[in-house]
């Protein structure tokens, strides 16, 4: 599902973020990407997403070289990817049912069918009681839950999640853990960056250290 063939990324003025990164992932895995903070672990999200592109080697996602694709085969790969990133914003003058309808809306699904898969999603993650509330309302692991809800609603192959427990207590973070691990079951690639591995026991570990692999 994932490849990645050493991997370099080097932002200007000369930062390293990722030295000759090599490692792969198959479909149907759980994988937890750890490190402290400035390890490397949101250019490697970043990378599988084509937000970032690498300085020098390949990454491959699907069996596609993500770093080369042109600007208009970025939607094709986005489609396919459930993403969780720590700078996108919910809409919080919309409803927790229209956050989670957006991404369906913008490819022109049927309504009836998108009404039908936005329910489906907010059950997932425990919030199909809270469909009208906007969410300025919900508490912190709620939004992070309407969060994941948005990045399913696709039935993406592969869930990407960057820090998706950052900033939650104990008890949030373990219940937000728990629906990775629920996706994953389902069958469901599951790729986290965290600082906190242990909150996902199922998964295997990668190690980062200053861009690079701890053995
Ligand atoms: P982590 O997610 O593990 O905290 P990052 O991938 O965010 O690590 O960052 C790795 C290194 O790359 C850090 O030194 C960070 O400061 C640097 N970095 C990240 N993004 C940029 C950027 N857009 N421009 C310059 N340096 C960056
Ligand atoms: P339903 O048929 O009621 O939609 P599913 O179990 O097939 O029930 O899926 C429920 C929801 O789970 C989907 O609408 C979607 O939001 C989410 N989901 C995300 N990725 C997947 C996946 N790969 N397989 C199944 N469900 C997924």
């Amino acid at each position: 599902m994932i490849r990645f063939d050493r991997v370099a990324k080097r932002y200007p003025p000369g930062i390293d973020a990722l030295s000759t990164l090599s490692f792969e992932m198959a479909a149907g895995e759980i994988l937890v990407v750890s490190g402290h903070s400035g390890a490397g672990k949101s250019t490697l999200i970043k990378l599988i997403a084509a937000i970032e592109q690498p300085t020098s080697g390949a990454v491959l996602v699907g069996g596609r070289n993500v770093g080369g694709l042109a600007r208009s085969a970025l939607p094709f790969l986005r489609r396919r990817l459930g993403l969780v990133l720590q700078d996108q914003k919910l809409l919080f003058d919309r409803s927790v049912f229209e956050n989670v309808m957006l991404p369906l809306a913008i490819t022109g699904f049927p309504p009836k069918e998108a009404t039908q898969r936005v329910r489906a999603a907010l059950d997932k993650v425990g919030l199909a009681a809270r469909e009208k509330a906007l969410p300025i309302a919900l508490s912190g692991g709620e939004q992070q839950r309407l969060a994941i809800a948005r990045a399913v609603v696709s039935r993406p192959a592969l869930l990407l999640a960057d820090e998706p427990t950052a900033h939650l207590d104990a008890e949030t973070a373990t219940d937000v853990a728990r629906i990775f691990h629920e996706f994953h079951r389902a069958g469901v690639t599951v790729l986290i960056a965290t600082y906190d591995g242990q909150l996902f026991p199922e998964a295997r570990t990668l190690r980062l250290d200053h861009g690079h692999l701890v053995p």
